[in-house]
């Protein structure tokens, strides 16, 4: 069967893709593919037993609703965070998308209040020693849904999506496309042991931070144009809720960027999570990262925020993705398959942790995915150099953070490596194939990841 339009990747741009789609034409026949589960049968056994036991695809990540179905869901309602599209769409183009956004959340039941909309007495202060100390405060309202929001919003939406007639088919992982004449013609998939072949001449291409990999060897395959762009590198910290107060309670989250005194690498702040809880991620390849989520309702007594070094190389480095990958393994080689734990007292030290000495904190870690050690036998310095100085700068702006007890967690990395060339309606080179969300290279959060799967369903929605 033909469909007239398949969406490869069922994850936040996908689904808005097909939403989209389906919302204007309810006539046309879509098809939403992914490599994990449908979103109720997504169950990771770490729910159950405490522990990450290596899934082959990780239910975390991977199945209808994507990695935003158990993410903490802060939604940044400003094109200035999650990616840059607005590069290629323009700044009030994207604002007005994710205004576009906003009101579908609200239409399947989301109503909260956002955050960091007018400044108080305290923020305006918070503001004022950022700019002492040459921190730039990225301040954007923010929507908060939490893990428990967020799976309760998607829960709705795939099931009106279901009702109303879009096909989904999981378990299958992208092979391979089909091409004809410079056209995308269809894919093919592997399900179980069998190889399924799937037409459309409109194909979304939505993998996900998973399936940059994927994007990247289709662009090789088939003389897609690409660049090599950054890759975020550091690590997750994680420090009592009491140190955060202030910004917790009157940003949710501070976005912070700084710029290394020596490096001149750029630094920042990225997913903060009050009272939240540190995530372990698994990838392909024996890759563990280190994430972070907070619930609506559940609650911890600590922070977790990513502290990220931005990393562009030039000529003749070509593989950024490669190298942040090795600096995972070598990472995951010392902890055998788990994120590696430092306090920054021990990192400071020079010597490693060990969970004797962990023990004697104040805080006690979110996760048990753990191994404790020495980030400073898998970070390259520079990296090191640069997370150390922007502890420090942070303390003077949050008094406390750069204390004995803050935990790193290593590594954290945000794979935004292929750059797929795409037009302004999303389209690549290959006629009818579109790139949205985290592996176009343009995304790196929800706002962006479904403001580019509009804008692709809209433009095939206008040629067909
Ligand atoms: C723990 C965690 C917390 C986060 N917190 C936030 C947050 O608070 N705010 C925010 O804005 N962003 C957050 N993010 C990032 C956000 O989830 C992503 O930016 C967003 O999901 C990107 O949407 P996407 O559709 O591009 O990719 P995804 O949501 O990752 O979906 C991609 C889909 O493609 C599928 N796929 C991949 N490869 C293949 C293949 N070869 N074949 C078939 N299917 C494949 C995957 O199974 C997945 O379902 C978080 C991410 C994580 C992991």
């Amino acid at each position: 069967m033909k469909y007239d339009i398949i969406v490869m990747g069922g994850g936040q741009a996908g689904i808005f893709a097909a939403r989209e789609a389906l919302e204007k034409n309810p006539r046309l026949k879509i098809l939403v593919i992914d490599k994990g589960k449908m979103l109720k049968e997504r169950v990771c056994p770490k729910e159950l037993t405490g522990k990450c036991v290596n899934c082959p695809v990780c239910a975390i990540i991977h199945g209808i609703s994507g990695a935003g179905a158990f993410s903490d869901s802060k939604f940044n309602m400003d094109y200035r965070v999650g990616g840059d599209v607005h590069t290629i769409v323009g700044k009030e183009r994207v604002n007005e998308m994710i205004a576009y956004v906003v009101g579908i959340y609200k239409k399947y039941g989301f109503e909260e209040k956002p955050s960091g909309e007018r400044y108080n007495k305290t923020m305006l202060e918070i503001k004022r020693k950022c700019i002492e100390h040459g921190v730039q405060l990225v301040d954007t309202p923010t929507m908060h849904l939490g893990t428990d929001g967020s799976r309760r919003l998607y829960a709705r939406l795939i099931d009106d999506l279901l009702k109303k007639g879009i096909e989904f088919r999981t378990e299958r992982c992208l092979l391979d496309l089909v091409l004809k004449d410079g056209a995308i013609r269809g894919l093919t998939v592997q399900h179980k042991d069998k190889i399924e072949e799937y037409r459309s001449d409109h194909v979304i291409l939505a993998l996900g931070r998973s399936g940059a990999w994927k994007v990247m060897d289709l662009c090789k395959k088939y003389d897609i144009p690409y660049e090599n762009g950054a890759v975020d590198i550091g690590v997750r910290a994680e420090i009592p809720d009491i140190v955060m107060k202030e910004i917790n309670e009157n940003f949710y989250e501070a976005k912070m960027i700084y710029y290394s005194r020596n490096y001149k690498d750029k630094m920042r702040t990225f997913c903060s999570n009050p009272s939240g809880f540190i995530a372990a991620e698994k990838y392909e390849d024996d890759v563990i990262l280190a994430n972070g989520h907070a619930f609506k309702d559940k609650k911890s007594q600590n922070t977790n925020l990513a502290l990220l070094c931005t990393k562009t190389f030039t000529e003749p480095f070509k593989q950024p993705f490669e190298y942040a990958t090795a600096i995972a393994r070598m990472a995951s080689m010392l902890t055998g398959g788990k994120l590696l734990v430092q306090s920054y007292a021990d990192l400071k030290g020079g010597r490693r942790s060990t969970d004797e000495k962990l023990s004697r904190l104040n805080i006690v870690p979110t996760t048990e995915d753990y191994v404790a050690g020495d980030i400073a036998l898998a970070c390259p310095k520079r990296i090191l150099d640069n997370i150390i100085e922007f502890i420090e700068v942070h303390d003077k702006i949050t008094p406390g953070f750069a204390s004995g007890d803050l935990l790193l967690y290593f590594p954290e990395i945000k794979f935004r490596s292929t750059r797929v060339e795409i037009q302004p309606n999303m389209e690549t080179r290959v006629r009818g194939l579109y790139a949205a969300g985290d592996s176009s290279g343009y995304g790196s959060g929800l706002n962006i990841a479904a403001v580019m799967g509009i804008l692709a369903a809209r433009d095939i929605l206008a040629k067909i």
